[in-house]
């Protein structure tokens, strides 16, 4: 269980970075960063973000907890490791920004029905189709929300939807699907045996 993060009514509380070296996965190598901006940079997803993760960094070290544990930084990181493997002092960005979201979510700064909501949707097209299909994933995850928000936050998206099907980055015909759907089947079910075997170990 994870220590609590330091609790201050300070908009700067100088023990956050301390406690993001001791508690958050590869927190301790954050020292290391010389804040080049590589990682920013270098981030295909840093325009969607409330923070590149150099900014995110030097904002733990000023001690801004509340900005960066609500922050969006996190959640719109896709993994890809582009900023790791570029990082001229080695510093594990990938990781200190999955841990760091697992940790809002711990401390009740991450909204985990607008993320569970996404997971659900998301893994409900990877499922059926073998696949994500944007299209599909977007309207169930805002119609979860229910109709008149799913209407709304549709409406608020056409502009974006109608560029994309301009521009051929998205298709209005039937889901594309994987041949073998029953592979996939075998090789989930495989990976729910192991998960439950190694929760119970
Ligand atoms: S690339 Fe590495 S050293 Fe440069 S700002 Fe990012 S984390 Fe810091
Ligand atoms: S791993 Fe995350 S932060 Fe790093 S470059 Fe990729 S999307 Fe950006």
């Amino acid at each position: 269980m994870t220590k609590p993060a330091p609790n201050t009514s300070e908009k700067y509380d100088l023990g956050f970075a301390n406690w993001v070296y001791e508690n958050v996965n590869g927190g301790d190598k954050l020292g290391l960063c010389m804040q080049c901006g590589v990682c920013s940079g270098s981030c295909p997803i840093g325009e969607q973000m409330d923070h590149g993760p150099r900014k995110l960094f030097m904002m733990i070290r000023a001690g801004m907890k509340d900005e960066v544990l609500s922050s969006n930084t996190m959640w719109n990181c896709t993994s890809c490791y582009r900023c790791v493997v570029r990082c001229p002092r080695s510093v594990p960005v990938t990781y200190i920004l999955q841990d760091l979201a697992a940790k809002s979510v711990e401390l009740g700064y991450a909204k985990p029905n607008e993320n569970s909501k996404f997971s659900n949707s998301f893994w409900w097209s990877a499922k059926t189709f073998g696949r994500t299909d944007e299209r599909l994933v977007t309207a169930k995850y805002y119609f979860s929300f229910g109709v008149v928000e799913g209407v709304k936050r549709g409406l608020d998206n056409l502009k974006i939807a109608w560029g994309m099907i301009k521009t051929g980055r998205m298709h209005l015909t039937m889901p594309h699907q994987i041949k073998d759907k029953a592979g996939l089947k075998a090789i989930l079910a495989k990976a729910a045996e192991i998960e439950e075997r190694e929760s119970k170990s």
